[in-house]
């Protein structure tokens, strides 16, 4: 039978989470996918690798919370105590489990290691009862445990890589066969281009009449991503529901809409070169080679992308790409025309379909009041001819560097959306 929406808490074990030498983006990870599934986490707590600190805490939110998510501290080393912690809350013995020794065994021969330490052994104890949960990105299996009345405990391993696909694989599809969850349904559109306050002005509209959505605004620097929740009883009504809201603000906003859910704009942008069959380089210099690293974020770029020739002195820019010295010198370097050369140089030197040129001033020093920091050009070069455009940009410098590279791209973006077929 299932329960009541159930309230979640979540511990987090970790010293070097309370130093501040780590962030817990473990929860970060697990909140957001427990909203997805409509749960809002009702606590969120931090404890040191201490025994009876974790026994204490797990007692406490097992006093409030039907699902309690606790990570981390399930290695094999001396610091490693969540285990024993969470037995002592549950008041269970802990059991040593064949299969999973054997498990971990048989990881170690995989990586040429013959005799595993004995001290690996504990990590295939769990307190009696539990049912183990399957790590396939590291030793450390975890578990979850059941008590008499209904209530559970998972324990998950601390490295992101062993958790994420661990609560995709055992927490999110538990809680969906054991607890009565909200029908929900949630989609993401990501905009570039226009701002918190254009953008709700532009969607003035929302909810267009249609029942139980919500919107969210998330802003990104640059950027903000929008999501719509919508919520009901029927699933396909809900599914509908949000659709609809999805259709509405795509058609409001347009181009600046690049992309739904969580995709990149990296991957955007090679998508579009990709089905074009279009190639790309780059002329940097304030952005001192992040736009090439951002594009390089997307595997399989080396289809579409050439190079990022980062020119960052007047020197570099005249010998590698040869903008004139004379041209550098009467307009500046952070100028429309050096930013229209370096795009038109990058493309013919490197026969690619596309160039981008890229100058401006990240700060803090530089500025005038002709060109203050933030002042970007960036330039966008094909077949067709060139296009340039001024840019300003807040924030201290790698902020300025950042939004300047991410400006760039979304700029290409616009130039491959209006080209349409392959160049
Ligand atoms: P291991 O076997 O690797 O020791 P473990 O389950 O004992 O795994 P911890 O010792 O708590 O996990 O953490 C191992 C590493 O995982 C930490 O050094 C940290 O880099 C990362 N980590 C742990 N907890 C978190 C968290 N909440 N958010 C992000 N990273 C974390
Ligand atoms: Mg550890």
């Amino acid at each position: 039978v299932k329960q009541r929406a159930p309230v979640v808490e979540a511990i987090a074990v970790g010293n070097e989470i309370l130093s501040g030498d780590i962030l817990d983006t473990n929860f970060q990870y697990m909140a957001r996918e427990l909203r997805d599934l409509g749960i809002d986490v009702a606590r969120h707590l931090t404890v040191p690798d201490v025994k009876e600190r974790i026994a204490a805490q797990v007692t406490e939110s097992l006093g409030r919370a039907d699902v309690v998510l606790v990570t981390g501290g399930l290695g094999p080393t001396a610091d490693d105590t969540t285990r024993y912690g969470v037995a002592d809350a549950l008041g269970l013995e802990l059991h040593k489990d064949p299969d999973t020794v054997e498990g971990i065994r048989e990881r170690f021969r995989r990586f040429g290691i013959a005799d595993m330490a004995v001290a690996n052994e504990v990590q295939a104890l769990f307190p009696e009862g539990s049912a183990i949960l399957d790590n396939p990105n590291g030793t450390a299996a975890g578990f979850r445990t059941e008590t008499d009345d209904g209530r559970a405990v998972f324990v998950l391993p601390g490295p992101p890589r062993e958790l994420r696909p661990m609560f995709g694989r055992h927490v999110a599809p538990w809680l969906e066969a054991n607890r009565r969850l909200p029908v929900i349904a949630v989609r993401r559109l990501r905009t570039l281009g226009i701002g918190e306050s254009m953008l709700a002005e532009s969607v003035a509209a929302w909810p267009f009449g249609i029942q139980g959505v919500d919107l969210g605004y998330y802003p990104q620097d640059p950027g903000v991503d929008l999501k719509v929740t919508a919520r009901g009883s029927d699933r396909a009504a809900v599914n509908a529901a949000a659709d609809r809201a999805v259709g509405r603000l795509r058609d409001i906003l347009g181009e600046h809409v690049y992309a739904a859910e969580r995709i990149s704009i990296g991957r955007v942008v090679g998508d579009l070169l990709l089905a074009r069959k279009s190639t790309l380089s780059l002329a940097e210099s304030c952005t001192g080679g992040l736009a090439g690293s951002l594009v390089t974020d997307t595997p399989g770029a080396s289809a579409w992308f050439d190079a990022s020739i980062v020119t960052y002195s007047y020197d570099a820019k005249e010998k590698l790409l040869g903008i004139p010295r004379a041209l550098l010198e009467s307009k500046g370097a952070v100028s429309e025309e050096v930013a229209r050369a370096m795009a038109e140089a990058v493309r013919n030197l490197r026969g690619t379909d596309y160039g981008v040129g890229i100058t401006g001033i990240a700060g803090p020093d530089g500025g005038s009041a002709e060109k203050p920091v933030g002042l970007v050009y960036i330039a966008v070069s094909d077949r067709n001819g060139t296009d340039s455009f001024r840019t300003s940009h807040a924030g201290e410098r790698v902020t300025i560097q950042r939004r300047a590279a991410v400006t760039a791209l979304d700029l290409l973006r616009r130039r491959l959306l209006r080209t349409g077929g392959p160049t």
